[in-house]
């Protein structure tokens, strides 16, 4: 398959990438790189793991950008589009939420745009567990109400659910929503509470827990989410409209405390925990009912929280001891 994948250089697309490339798809990636927030010289790692593959091509380019994202399709000529690129993180500041709608809205229409051009077969999006609100039932359904999101950033992935329906019933555009729920894994988000955690035990810096330990994330490792994406993309909606939207967690939540607990034994030494407030932004529980995503690709995440974590750690090991 010829596919385009927007946030190629990003912690998911470049495990997604790599995937693809792995069965023998020809990748276009294309991503912002040092335009976009975020630890540039990590982005730049993952490409350069991903530069020597054979079918792969790289476009630095901002998918608000519309010629450069013409030439994306151009050089891509995509069957398939799994779409990554994004204002990441539930607690950006006001600052910053003009940015968050330019990407994650603008930048999105710009998508459907270019997919509906280009007669796309599948565009697989990221959303996102902020869907959710607080009074959502656990675990959630996708069938559950999602129009009370606790922050700007999940406001904007419903948005893109939405927008999506709306181009696959005008259109025929098959579209597939993805809900993730808390990545994580080698070559994993800096920003994010399993790295934050992990740099803070390995320093022998304080580590800022929110809350008391007790909200619960439901821990999705990176391989099992590559693997849904690339089982999704293979299998496009044929519904009317050809939209779906799919949690793709692994089903088990876990205390913030235990994860920590987990870190610490994998990496060997006690962390100094500190207790932050949490903030309104945060849900104090996620956890995602697979059933569906089950349905439809005969799979549901499986690496366990104690083997992920695992293979986080050894990762770390190894990384921090050659890049810094
Ligand atoms: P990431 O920040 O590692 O990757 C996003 C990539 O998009 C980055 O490489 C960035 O450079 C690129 N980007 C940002 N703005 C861009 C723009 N305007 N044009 C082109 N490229 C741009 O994040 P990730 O964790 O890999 O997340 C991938 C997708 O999954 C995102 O849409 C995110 O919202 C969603 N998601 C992730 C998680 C998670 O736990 N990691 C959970 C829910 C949803």
């Amino acid at each position: 398959m010829r596919v385009l994948v927007t946030g190629a250089a990003g912690f998911i697309g470049a495990h997604v990438c790599e995937r693809l490339l792995s069965r023998g798809d020809t990748v276009v990636g294309l991503d912002a790189l040092d335009a976009a927030p975020g630890d540039v010289a990590l982005r730049r790692s993952r490409l350069q793991r991903l530069s020597g593959a054979r079918g792969f091509t790289f476009l630095a380019g901002d998918i608000t950008d519309a010629a450069r994202l013409g030439e994306a399709f151009s050089a891509a000529r995509p069957e398939g589009v799994v779409h990554l690129a994004a204002r990441v993180g539930v607690r950006a500041p006001d600052a910053e939420a003009p940015a968050y709608a330019d990407t994650n809205v603008t930048g999105f229409v710009r998508v459907l745009e270019a997919c509906r051009e280009a007669r796309v077969q599948h565009l697989v999006y990221a959303s996102s567990s902020s869907v959710y609100g607080a009074a959502t039932p656990a675990p959630f359904r996708e069938d559950a109400p999602v129009d009370q999101p606790l922050n700007l950033y999940g406001a904007t992935k419903r948005a893109n659910e939405l927008m999506a329906h709306a181009y696959s019933h005008l259109h025929r555009l098959p579209t597939s929503g993805l809900r993730f729920f808390t990545v994580y894994g080698p070559w994993g988000r800096p920003d994010m509470a399993p790295l934050l955690f992990l740099r803070a035990l390995a320093k022998g810096e304080p580590l800022r827990l929110h809350g008391d330990g007790r909200m619960r994330r439901d821990f999705t490792f990176v391989d099992d989410v590559a693997e849904a994406v690339l089982r999704v993309l293979d299998r496009p909606p044929s519904g009317s409209p050809p939209h779906r939207l799919l949690n793709v967690g692994h089903g088990e939540p876990v205390a913030l405390g235990d994860f920590v607990g987990l870190l610490e034994r994998h990496w060997g030494t006690k962390a100094r925990v500190t207790s932050v407030p949490s903030a309104p932004a945060e849900m104090v529980s996620t956890w995602a009912d697979t059933s569906r995503l089950e349905a439809v690709t005969g799979f549901r995440p499986r690496v366990s929280v104690d083997a992920g974590v695992a293979r986080l750690v050894a990762w770390y090991r190894e990384w921090s001891a050659t890049s810094r």
